[in-house]
């Protein structure tokens, strides 16, 4: 005998869409020519990682600036690397981490007292 219940069917109710997955802000570069000078620079570097050198196994993919375009590094070859992407990232996070302590090493607090404490 075939029996049982029948199940009502259930439609793609409760697809959890992470914040997680929005798409990264690759547009963060729009300079022009940019492909050009990073794939040019990828070559000159033979695409190995110059970040870590050869101990790196990561082939590049990416260019880094060796002094960030935030401290006033351009993009001119001279200036550019090839790395890898774990490697750049690591070196970005750094940069980040040491930008966001010498900002609050410079002191959010003023070192005069408040007028209103006088
Ligand atoms: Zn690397």
């Amino acid at each position: 005998m075939v029996g049982g219940a029948v199940r009502p069917a259930r439609g793609p109710v409760g697809v959890v869409v992470s914040w997680d997955e929005q798409p990264s802000p690759s547009s963060r570069r729009p300079r022009k020519g940019w492909d050009r000078v990073r794939r040019r620079v990828l070559r000159r570097d033979g695409h190995e990682c110059q970040i870590r050198g050869p101990q790196c196994l990561v082939a590049a993919t990416e260019v880094d600036h060796i002094v960030n375009v935030a401290s006033g590094g351009t993009d001119d070859p001279e200036n550019l690397r090839a790395a890898c992407r774990p490697c750049n990232r690591a070196k970005a996070q750094a940069e980040a981490a040491a930008a966001r302590r010498a900002r609050s090493a410079g002191g959010r607090h003023p070192t005069e007292r408040h007028p209103g404490l006088l």
